[in-house]
């Protein structure tokens, strides 16, 4: 799939290119080629009017023209004969009078003449009663002028050749650069892609536990019909606590797609944070007693910042959940929060099991669990961290965590206070 948006891209690239290449050089070329043949028409055209205002005995306006040696004046008569008027150059007449034969009044030519080529315009006389020198029967009608332009067709050409092979050296290299960047580009979009992969193959194997769970409890009490609820209530409570779960992973499931779909914002607005996990420990409590442990908080009171309240909460409770499941009878938890010059400092540490130096860059990915089967009995889905990281950032703050395998954990989360 990602090789064929590979080609696909490159191809686009390369075809923009090549398009803007030639729009680009056939403007040039164009450009250059009417300038050259517009200054040989001019100069054909002003050594004919001149000679046209000399014979017609009409003094020039400009004065005489610059001659041209290269342009060439013929007259054709009425009836069709050509004479050459500058008899100092009756030795060219012959070729040059062929080249002028097949132009046509008002016309101009560019042809190809024994290796040369020439331009060939021709413009009426328009003095009527005028005849040639001493022949009465040589009537003139059109002055046909010849001018050599090789050097002209010979840049035009050059300059074809050049941007061609210019244009094809490029292709070569746009075809390779443009692949080269689309194979750089690409390479976000494949880990992110495979990421999305991993996340809905971990997610459908996370739902189908707890649904093969009710199912097969569900099935079983189907055979026993004559069995009381009370006789089955081992099996009702499976089915409910598989059902919490799977209410549990939908939920932060449906947060971290959210996330990822960047539709998930915040509900910004001035949260007293102190009051917040004052609130977390308070339903926590019952739980201090129930695990045997020692939970103390040192919260400095009334701490404000621009923050969504609703995901402080969830925050905090993941934090603190993780805490007393990883910690065993017996241990501390502890909790603490103050304010420096611009952010918040929250630290949740615990005296629990503590988490390995090869799985501590981990424990923020999905799904990932340090212990499966101990996360997976006290209710764990790997989700939790996953969604504390995403909390913090989305607060433009930072959570790290330092951990010593049968030690303990310390999470501290560094907020900015304005939301800027
Ligand atoms: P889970 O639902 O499994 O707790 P989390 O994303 O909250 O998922 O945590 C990921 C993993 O990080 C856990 O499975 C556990 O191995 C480890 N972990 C998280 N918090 C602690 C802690 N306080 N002490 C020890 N290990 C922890």
């Amino acid at each position: 799939m990602f090789l064929n948006t590979l080609r696909k891209l490159t191809a686009l690239n390369s075809l923009v290119f090549l398009l803007i290449f030639i729009a680009f050089t056939s403007i040039i070329y164009g450009y250059v080629s009417f300038r050259l043949f517009d200054k040989v028409d001019n100069a054909m055209w002003s050594q004919a009017d001149s000679f046209r205002l000399l014979s017609g005995r009409v003094v020039p306006v400009r004065g005489r023209p610059l001659f041209d040696p290269r342009i060439f004046l013929l007259l054709r008569s009425t009836d069709g004969r050509i004479i050459n008027p500058n008899p100092f150059r009756t030795a060219e007449t012959g070729n040059i009078g062929e080249i002028a034969s097949t132009i046509k009044l008002g016309e101009v030519q560019t042809r190809e003449y024994e290796g040369h080529v020439y331009r060939v315009m021709s413009f009426p006389y328009l003095h009527e009663d005028n005849f040639w020198g001493n022949d009465s029967r040589f009537q003139v009608r059109e002055i046909i002028a010849v001018s050599i332009v090789d050097s002209e067709t010979e840049l035009l050409s050059n300059l074809f050749w050049i941007t061609l092979g210019g244009g094809i050296i490029s292709m070569i290299s746009i075809v390779l650069a443009g692949y080269f960047l689309a194979k750089r580009a690409m390479i976000p979009i494949q880990a992110a892609w495979e990421k999305q992969q991993q996340f809905v193959s971990d997610a459908s194997h996370e739902l189908r536990s707890p649904i093969t769970g009710i199912y097969s409890n569900a099935e079983l009490m189907l055979r026993h019909p004559e069995h009381t609820i009370e006789e089955e209530s081992h099996r009702i409570n499976t089915i409910m606590k598989e059902s919490m779960r799977m209410t549990k992973l939908i939920s932060s499931l449906l947060t971290l797609a959210r996330s990822d779909a960047n539709k998930a914002e915040l509900q910004l607005a001035p949260v007293n944070i102190s009051e917040v996990i004052e609130a977390v420990v308070g339903s926590f409590k019952s739980m201090e007693e129930i695990n045997n442990l020692t939970l103390t908080v040192n919260v400095k009171p009334n701490l404000e910042l621009i923050a969504d309240k609703e995901r402080l909460h969830q925050l905090m409770v993941i934090l603190l959940d993780n805490a007393f499941k990883y910690t065993p009878p017996g241990g501390k938890v502890h909790i603490s929060c103050f304010q420096t010059d611009k952010h918040v400092i929250i630290s949740v540490q615990d005296t629990g099991c503590g988490i390995s130096p090869e799985n501590l860059p981990r424990v923020f990915d999905r799904f990932f669990r340090g212990d499966k089967a101990r996360s997976r009995e006290s209710g764990g889905i790997g989700l939790g961290l996953a969604i504390a990281k995403w909390i913090v950032e989305k607060h433009k703050g930072k959570i790290g965590v330092e951990s010593e395998l049968g030690r303990g954990t310390k999470f501290t989360i560094s907020i900015p206070v304005t939301h800027t």
